[in-house]
């Protein structure tokens, strides 16, 4: 029997739009808050640090529909469309009823879907005639994505990558150097944040706190420089619709509509960026759609955090977001999908949870790597470690179609591989890795501190 197994949309048959659910949602997000007079912000203050048409796409709850500028599309088709998949091998392996698809996000050279977002960021700066672009990055998918999109647009991009990791995944520092970036471990002598963290604790491993501190003081020090984020703010997840949009049109050649879309969860940029495009139709069009973020044990913001205002950073300079929060200084487990250690949900995410729109789950890393090896065995890509999330809640709801006997459509997203991860799966194999368990009052702890405005 001859069975379809990928499906591809030509260049011409990419998407020429992203889609802002923003405009769509029932109920709107609340407005960001600037923290020093509690105002809601404007794009105009959000513009001193990122650039401006970024800034405006940030708080759009009017446009549904924003153009591709036809050079990021162009870019786009350095790898993109990617392939919509369907998992057979992993549905024998678990001999469900369910159909599972995967979106495979891994496939361009940088490995994750965070390219999808670094291209138009880039592009936007150096329209806006901005030649330095900066950021930070923890496990330094990030910043791979965006030396590789600066170097594109020929801006100069700095990144601050956590000293600890610097030392821990040296290859993605490797990868930034390539495309021509500056890599500094974080903190670091070159600024003033960077010297006061050192000069109070010599030996500071580094955190997203410090290093995102730095990159907001380069680029407000710094002439034509601006400051780029990987996930949690809406222009992100914005940009990243393109792969549910391509999505779409691919399960449309499948022959089929999915009954539950499912993403890993760090900031929400891949899970909005798979899942948005077909929520639509679930507020618009009357489909019944089930959205299933997957997020670690350790870091259960979506499950087991709070609504409040927050910061978004460890240091307390960003505005205040409103958001399901474990607490700007909660300190997660040293867990390796590090791209999910965050300790909140972007926005628009946390009010369509709170609206019962999705729902997130939490897993245990143990139960994610015994997934990511299935996959891995059975469809022959090993996924990174962020990715396992949203394979083990797949996995978890193929199972239970097979017990209530039903054919659901099961969709969920590949965003990334895990080639340059292997030290996490040698320490799966070697049974080296362990579960963390957070009681109440650990997370009673870190919520203490949070502003509380709502
Ligand atoms: C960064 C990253 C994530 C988490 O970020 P989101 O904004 O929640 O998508 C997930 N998977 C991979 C491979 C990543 O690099």
């Amino acid at each position: 029997m001859s069975r379809q197994k990928k499906f591809i949309l030509q260049e011409n048959e990419l998407p020429t739009q992203w889609y802002n659910i923003q405009a769509d949602m029932v109920n709107k997000p609340l407005p960001p808050l600037n923290p020093a007079t509690r105002q809601p912000l404007t794009a105009e203050d959000l513009s001193h640090i990122f650039n401006e048409e970024c800034s405006k796409q940030e708080l759009d709850t009017e446009h549904a529909w924003i153009d591709i500028p036809e050079e990021v599309l162009d870019k786009y088709k350095y790898y993109r469309s990617t392939p919509l998949v369907r998992a057979f091998a992993l549905e024998e392996a678990l001999n469900t009823p369910a159909h599972i698809y995967f979106k495979n996000e891994s496939t361009n050279p940088l490995g994750s879907h965070k390219i999808n977002s670094a291209i138009p960021q880039c592009y936007y700066c150096k329209r806006e005639g901005t030649t330095n672009v900066t950021t930070e990055t923890g496990a330094g998918q990030w910043g791979a994505a965006l030396s590789y999109a600066a170097s594109v647009f020929g801006l100069s991009a700095a990144v601050y990558q956590v000293k600890i990791s610097m030392q821990q995944k040296p290859y993605r520092s490797s990868i930034m150097r390539t495309f021509g970036a500056e890599v500094t471990g974080s903190p670091s002598m070159s600024t003033r944040a960077g010297k006061d963290i050192i000069t109070r604790d010599p030996t500071h491993p580094g955190s997203l706190g410090t290093a995102i501190s730095e990159a907001i003081e380069l680029a407000t020090t710094t002439p034509h420089c601006k400051y780029t984020l990987g996930s949690v703010l809406n222009h992100v997840a914005l940009h990243q619709t393109i792969i549910g949009l391509e999505a779409e049109k691919q399960m449309e050649m499948a022959g089929e509509y999915p009954d539950k879309v499912i993403a890993c969860f760090g900031g929400g940029s891949n899970f909005g960026g798979i899942a948005f495009p077909f929520m639509r139709h679930n507020i618009l069009d009357g489909k019944a759609t089930e959205f299933i973020a997957a997020e670690p044990s350790s870091c259960p913001k979506l499950t087991r955090g709070v609504f409040q205002y927050d910061f978004g950073d460890e240091a307390g300079y960003t505005p205040l977001l409103p958001m399901y929060t474990l607490g700007h200084d909660f300190k997660p487990a040293n867990i390796h999908a590090g791209g999910l250690r965050y300790h909140g949900a972007g926005v628009i995410i946390s009010q369509l949870i709170k609206d019962k729109m999705m729902h997130g789950v939490d897993i245990p890393q143990l139960e994610t790597f015994e997934a990511g090896m299935l996959f891995a065995r059975t469809e022959g890509i090993i996924p990174a470690p962020e990715s396992c999330h949203a394979i083990a809640a797949t996995i978890r709801e193929a199972q239970k179609c097979k017990e209530e006997g039903q054919e659901k459509v099961i969709l969920f997203n590949l965003s990334g591989h895990g080639l340059i991860d292997m030290t996490a799966y040698d320490n799966y194999i070697n049974g080296d890795l362990r579960n963390y368990t957070l009681t109440d009052d650990d997370i009673q702890k870190s919520l203490k501190d949070i502003p509380h405005i709502l």
